[in-house]
Formats: C-alpha cells, structure tokens, sequence
C-alpha cells in the first residue's frame, strides 16, 4: 500500500475490475482540489480546430490561455502553416472593466489583412464569459466586412468538461459545412473525421483509402483546408477517429444531409485492420475494394510482424498503466498491448462515458483500476501498488512517470512520431520496447 488515500468525493469514478456490482460515475465537472488531469473546455475546442492550417486562429482572453495552447498538436500540414501561429487578444484590466469587442474587431481585422486566410476562428476564454463580450455580432462585422467567414468558438472555459469543448468546435465546423459544391466527388468517398495528423498520421490513412480506392474529401481536421470541409457534405460516408471529439459532428451531418457514420481507430493492427474493411464492406456493391483491402492489410501486417514478435519476445509480461483523453484510444491501446505481450494494470480517461467504461470492464483483466478523470495523486497511488513498468498518456502525465521512476510513452497530440497505421503500430511497439528495457530505471526505483 502506497499510504496515498482517495478522496470521498472521487471514489465513484474509480472501480476496480472483478468487484460487484459494475459502477463508475463519469462526465461529472471535475471536483475542485481535486487537480484534475482534464483540460478545459477552451482547451477542447482547440485541440479540435488547432490543425485546419489555412484558417486563423485567433484567442480572445489573457495571454496565458494562447501560451496554454500554443502549438498543442503535432498537426503537420502540407502546405500552408497558419495554425501554428497563435494569435491572441491579450486581453489586460481595463479589457475587462471596459470590454474587449475593440480591442477583439481591430485584431481580426489587422490579422486578416496580413495573413489573408480561408476563415477565422475565434475561441472565447473564461473571461470573454464573465465580462459578456458579444463575439458573435464583432464576428458578423468582420465577416461582413472583410468577406472573410469569421466564426466565433463559444469555449469558455469554466462552462463544463473538454467534451463541452469539443461540441463548440463542431458548432463550428458545422457551419462551414455544406458551402461549397460537391461537383467531381467520387461515389467512393469519404471524410474522415477525429484523425489530426499527429507527425503524419491522416497521411498515412490517406494513402491506405487511395489504395483502397476510396477518395477522400475532408479529413476534419487534420491537415485541414477551410474548402475541403464546406464541400465535405457531398462525401458517401463519414468516418469517425477519435470518436469523442467529433462524434457530434457526424450526427449533424448524418440529419442534415444524410452522411451515414461509423466509429473506428487508427492504432493496433486488430482496430487499423478493421477500420479498413468497414469502409471497404460500405462499398461492398464495388468488390474490387474488399480485394484491394485484403492485400493492403495482408502485405502491411507480414511487412512488421518480425520485427513485433522480436519485441514482443523482449516486453513480454511488463505492465502498463494507461491515461488518455477519449475511452477509445483507451480500447485501442489495450489490444495493442496486448499483442505484444503485455498486462494492463490501470486504464483511465479523461472524457469516457457510461457505455465506454463498461467496454473497458469488459476488456481488462481481473484487478485492472479503471479511472474517471483522475487527478496526479490516483494516478501514481496506482502506479506504485500495482507495479507498473510503463505509463501511456501525455504531456500531463509524462512527470508522473518520471517521478515514479518508469517508462514513459507519449500517445498524446503533442508527439511528433506518427503511432497510426501499420507503421505507426511498429512506431508504438519500438517507443516501448525502448524505454521499459532502458537501464536507467534500476538506478530510478
Ligand atoms: S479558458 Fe479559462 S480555464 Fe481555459 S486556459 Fe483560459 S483561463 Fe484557464
């Protein structure tokens, strides 16, 4: 026992596989004290926008909210890199006492004759919330005046969880959506929706369709262009990474102009495989797909399997405690895990829901802790009682592992190695192989 005790308020959010009967409270504002590893609901919306790179990302509030965020995804673009500027109001005192709609008009005004992009969007901060700034009438003005479509992120960040953040940005998204035409698209099509192109990860997916032979239209939002998405309603079907981020977005897509969706994950061989054939079993009536399909995963999986059974030979039995934003990362990484050879011992999100943490009881083995939105002091009272050898989460969690004295693996938005794919699974299994065989631990315990 660590002698670290879990406060009253947190015990519903923590469940222990194997004890009856199934109960875990979730999507619960995060209990104050508490120093929740969650982001905020600003922090949600940008993490979602952050990677259309043609469009400028303006930040109304203080400056800290922009640093907080600066550059927060691994989001490579092919072309234009106007995303990785973060702009920002800065907003001071007597902002707040007079309001910041002056200060906010001027700069997108000056930001938009310099940097000329396809759109603007404009993320409200907790501040922007309390002091009553209309965004939406500043932004209709510009919008009007510049011709530049300028859309306000209604992100506050105090007004509920990251997934709140997510659902802003989608409003946002949404209104993009259905402006341009759709002349040109192929009936094997699709969008790709959650993918953010983590040092080149929707590259890679891309090019599995293309040799599919599925087109696709949009990938939202992951090397992003603002015109790819106003035509990404004329796309057969859309297909959702990442589920938690942009699942609401689909089904606004799905009403409004019909686009069926399906849920899928990029990581671990098993969830990569089947990503592929759902989209290739929706065009079944072309059956050319499913043929092209079968010898893709067949000449992608023989292409890496050596080299992970020689990993897999070297990890086996280590075990691995997980935190991460969305549950379905969470499910992915387990069965990658698995595959080479390695026990599960903690598995926690950020934003998971009631039907996600029953999967996760399903998945994990007797004993694993399951965690609702955990704060640091859960996190590493775990880590020492069940002995992990390895931590996978991001920027939040890497200290606690360095701390704890174990490995430590990034699968956060802020890598720059591409973990998606084929090649992103060979990525992942090499970065823990790594580190949970590096010598420096015995010298850190
Ligand atoms: S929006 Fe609010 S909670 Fe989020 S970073 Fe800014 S001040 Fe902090």
């Amino acid at each position: 026992m660590t002698g670290i005790s879990i406060l009253k308020e947190r015990k519903k959010q923590i469940y222990q596989k194997g004890a009856e009967p199934f109960s875990i409270t979730c999507g619960k504002h995060s209990l104050a004290g508490s120093v929740s590893q969650r982001a905020c609901v600003f922090c949600g919306s940008r993490v979602v926008l952050y990677p259309i790179a043609d469009a400028l990302h303006l930040i109304h509030g203080p400056i800290g909210c922009a640093a907080y965020t600066w550059d927060i995804r691994g989001a490579l673009s092919s072309g234009p890199e106007l995303h990785r500027l973060s702009f920002s109001t800065d907003l001071q005192e007597k902002d707040v006492i007079f309001g910041g709609e002056k200060k906010l008009y001027h700069a997108l005004i000056d930001l938009i004759h310099e940097y000329k992009p396809k759109a603007a969007f404009v993320y409200s901060t907790c501040i922007v919330g309390i002091i009553g700034d209309d965004v939406e009438a500043v932004c209709k003005k510009v919008s009007r005046e510049t011709g530049v479509e300028t859309l306000p992120v209604h992100s506050e960040g105090f007004k509920g969880t990251k997934k709140d953040g997510y659902k802003a940005a989608c409003e946002a998204l949404f209104k993009l959506v259905g402006q341009g035409s759709v002349d040109n698209i192929s009936p094997y099509s699709i969008n790709i929706l959650g993918e953010f192109n983590i040092g080149g990860e929707a590259w890679i997916i891309k090019d599995y369709y293309k040799r599919m032979g599925v087109n696709v239209v949009s990938t939202m939002t992951g090397d992003g262009r603002v015109d790819d998405v106003r035509r990404s309603h004329g796309a057969m079907l859309n297909v959702v990474q990442c589920s938690g981020a942009m699942t609401y977005l689909a089904d606004m897509m799905k009403e409004k102009y019909g686009i069926p969706y399906i849920r899928v994950s990029y990581f671990g061989l098993e969830d990569m495989s089947k990503a592929l054939y759902d989209v290739a079993e929706y065009f079944s009536h072309n059956p050319e797909i499913m043929t092209c399909t079968q010898e893709l995963v067949r000449y992608e999986i023989s292409r890496i399997y050596p080299e992970l059974q020689k990993i897999k030979t070297a990890v086996k039995g280590k075990r691995a405690a997980i935190y991460v934003g969305g549950a379905f990362k969470a499910f992915s990484l387990i069965k990658a895990l698995k595959y080479i050879g390695i026990n599960v011992i903690l598995a926690g999100s950020q934003t998971g829901n009631d039907a996600d943490y029953e999967v996760l009881r399903d998945m994990c083995d007797k004993g694993t802790i399951i965690l609702d939105d955990a704060n640091p002091l859960e996190l590493s009272k775990y880590i020492i009682e069940k002995k992990a050898d390895l931590f996978i989460g991001g920027v939040k969690e890497r200290p606690i592992a360095y701390k704890m004295g174990i490995g430590f693996c990034d699968h956060n938005h802020e890598r720059k190695t591409p973990l998606a794919g084929y090649s992103g699974m060979l990525n992942f299994a090499r970065e823990v192989y790594l580190t949970v065989t590096s010598p420096v631990w015995q010298f850190a315990r």
